[in-house]
């Protein structure tokens, strides 16, 4: 049951995000999508959805700060944060600028520490607060050329179990979502003959779908998954088992 609560996804129009926003607004919640620059493929996700787009840098506490004041001013309260919005630098280590370091580690880990930090007094008043951070198979297990996104979405993972011991007393969960590879423009940005590697070690046969990652969430997020905190719910086919 959703009370029409107000939900924030960072990163909510294209790719996962996109099927995590369609997803709640059909379960009734209201929700905001923000995104970061790709104002076309916002435009359209809006005319096609009649979801409102919020274009704020998560990784900028200052935008996160801003675009939080204006969907709780339009929206209402924000009951649900959905922490989505990721990129990705591949490269090794030994050629890793300290620019692809750090542009991974404040759009995918210090974003979650904005949006958080903004809405956690306005939660802790209402005692409710739903916070779902979209870690990754990566983070739990490593990967050749990642390690800044690695560190990050690992970052995501110590963070959650944290925050939700904090947040428990004041009825406000915090979980993990970590997927193995879901076809989005991310994951069609990898090498063909890496992705077929990729998809033979993937028990199910398959990528993920972004709606396999938003029903996820949408469980996560209900009024009655009062008791699950703290958790990370691993949605990668059976990839990896740990
Ligand atoms: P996409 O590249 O398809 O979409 C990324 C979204 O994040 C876009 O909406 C983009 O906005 C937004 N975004 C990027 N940077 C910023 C920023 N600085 N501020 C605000 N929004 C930003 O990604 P996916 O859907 O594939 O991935 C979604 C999440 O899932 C990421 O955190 C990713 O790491 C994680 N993940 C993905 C996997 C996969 O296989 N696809 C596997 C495991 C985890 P804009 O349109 O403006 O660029």
């Amino acid at each position: 049951m959703s009370n029409g609560r107000v939900a924030v996804v960072t990163g909510g129009t294209r790719g996962i995000g996109r099927a995590i926003s369609e997803g709640l607004k059909a379960a009734g919640y209201k929700v905001a999508a923000n995104y970061g620059g790709n104002d076309e493929a916002a435009k359209k996700f809006t005319e096609e959805t009649g979801i409102p787009a919020y274009k704020f840098d998560v990784a900028s506490y200052e935008d996160v700060e801003r675009g939080c004041a204006q969907i709780t001013a339009e929206l209402g309260p924000i009951e649900i944060v959905v922490n989505n919005a990721g990129i990705t630098r591949d490269t090794t280590l030994h050629r890793m600028s300290f620019d692809k370091w750090d542009a991974v580690i404040q759009t995918n880990l210090s974003s979650c520490f904005n949006l958080c930090r903004c809405v956690i007094d306005s939660m802790r008043d209402r005692g409710f607060g739903r916070i779902v951070n979209i870690g990754s198979i990566n983070g739990q297990a490593g990967q050749y050329g990642q390690v800044n996104y690695a560190a990050a979405k690992s970052g995501i993972h110590g963070f959650t179990k944290a925050l939700a011991q904090e947040g428990a007393a004041k009825n406000i969960t915090v979980n993990a979502i970590a997927p193995g590879y879901v076809d989005t423009d991310m994951v069609r940005a990898v090498p063909h003959h890496v992705l077929e590697k990729i998809i033979a070690k993937i028990p199910m046969g398959r990528l993920g779908r972004a709606e396999d990652i938003a029903r996820g969430v949408l469980f996560l997020v209900a009024d009655d998954a009062d008791f699950i905190t703290g958790a990370t719910l691993s949605i990668n086919g059976g990839q990896h088992m740990y």
